[in-house]
């Protein structure tokens, strides 16, 4: 058993309720969230490996929630060029299953989709504020919602495939930053050992999402760190990248995922923020905490979410607008510290 006795004692009762209304479905839609990450693609990807093949005669369509390509790091993953974006997909499936989110507001346009199925069901580890699935396990515990695909995997099928354990093993290094990050417990390793123990390569997921940088990505990066500001004591840490930034050095959007973690590099920063200008006029926030220190809650108070440690948010404006609203936030995470210090 990958996880404790008493969360597979809670946990199974769901799995169940999942497994009855997939038996009950014949056209499944597959969905993770927008703007995808490798726990969203990966698990994803592996869930609907799973469905295929415990329940081959069921009609799967893996889904991406908005308009856009799969971003290139994760196009080695086994089954991306089965995506179908949401706008090009008209069925009416019997269920929608969401994976790695549990909030229609985070589906793009996926969200019409959902809103025409018959029933949901789904698979998450993000904190979930208002109930909108027929059956589902969310687990804020779990390291990423890769953990709880692999646990589903192995009670309904009872073995993982190579494939699907590549596609896992992405979701759980990239949402633990390399097993780095404070999510990173003990079943997330058994997990991962699992994986690897059924095929799964870390070599050639490091070499992929880590180790595949273009030169101009780089040349970005130098940009970003050079403008790193410290506050509140080195406490909290930002930097960010405008429009300008992005075309000058030719990168997509989609490819400043990982620029958040130069931020957090900093020798005493607790609280990382980067800031980037998005298409439309807004700037999308990643934030994340070193300490105990919750940032989600400032994730939300800017119309985001997330976890207590990492968390995003999406704000009309540009970066200076952004940073005016959102550093006294984070500066107020301190207020009252230094009576008490
Ligand atoms: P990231 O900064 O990497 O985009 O996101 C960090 C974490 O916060 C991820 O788990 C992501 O799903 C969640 N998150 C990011 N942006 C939002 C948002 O706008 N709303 C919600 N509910 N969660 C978000
Ligand atoms: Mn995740």
């Amino acid at each position: 058993m990958l996880c404790d006795e008493t969360v597979m004692a809670v946990q199974t009762p769901s799995f169940d309720a999942i497994t009855s209304l997939v038996e009950d479905a014949q056209t499944i839609a597959v969905c993770a969230h927008t703007s995808p990450d490798g726990d969203a693609l990966g698990s994803e990807l592996a869930l609907v490996e799973m469905i295929e093949r415990r329940w081959p005669k069921k009609d799967v369509v893996a889904l991406l929630a908005d308009d856009d390509e799969v971003p290139r790091i994760y196009q080695f993953l086994p089954g991306a060029d089965r995506l179908v974006r949401a706008v090009d997909y008209h069925g009416t499936p019997d269920l929608f299953f969401c994976v790695d989110l549990s909030q229609p507001g985070r589906l793009s346009d996926a969200q019409a989709v959902l809103e025409r199925s018959a029933h949901v069901a789904v698979l998450d580890h993000h904190p979930a504020t208002e109930r909108c699935w027929d059956a589902g396990v969310v687990r804020p515990d779990a390291a990423a919602a890769g953990v709880l695909v692999a646990e589903y995997a192995l009670y309904v099928l009872g073995e993982l495939t190579p494939t699907m354990a590549q596609n896992l093993l992405c979701a759980l290094v990239t949402d633990t930053g390399r097993f780095q990050y404070q999510n990173a417990n003990g079943e997330a390793f058994r997990v991962a050992s699992a994986l690897v123990d059924a095929g799964a390569s870390p070599s050639d997921v490091a070499l992929h999402v880590y180790q595949s940088d273009r030169l101009s990505y780089l040349h970005l990066s130098a940009t970003v760190m050079g403008r790193i500001t410290t506050f509140e004591q080195g406490r909290i840490a930002y930097s960010y990248a405008t429009t300008a930034d992005l075309e000058s050095n030719a990168v997509p959007v989609a490819e400043c995922d990982g620029l958040v973690d130069i931020v957090r590099r900093v020798d005493g920063c607790e609280i990382a923020l980067f800031l980037k200008e998005v298409p439309g006029g807004k700037v999308r926030g990643n934030l994340r905490a070193k300490s105990a220190r919750d940032i989600s809650v400032v994730a939300r108070e800017m119309g985001g979410g997330g976890h207590p440690a990492a968390a995003g948010f999406t704000v009309e404006g540009d970066i200076d607008q952004a940073l005016a609203v959102v550093l006294p936030k984070l500066r107020a995470l301190y207020a009252g510290d230094e009576a008490g210090s």
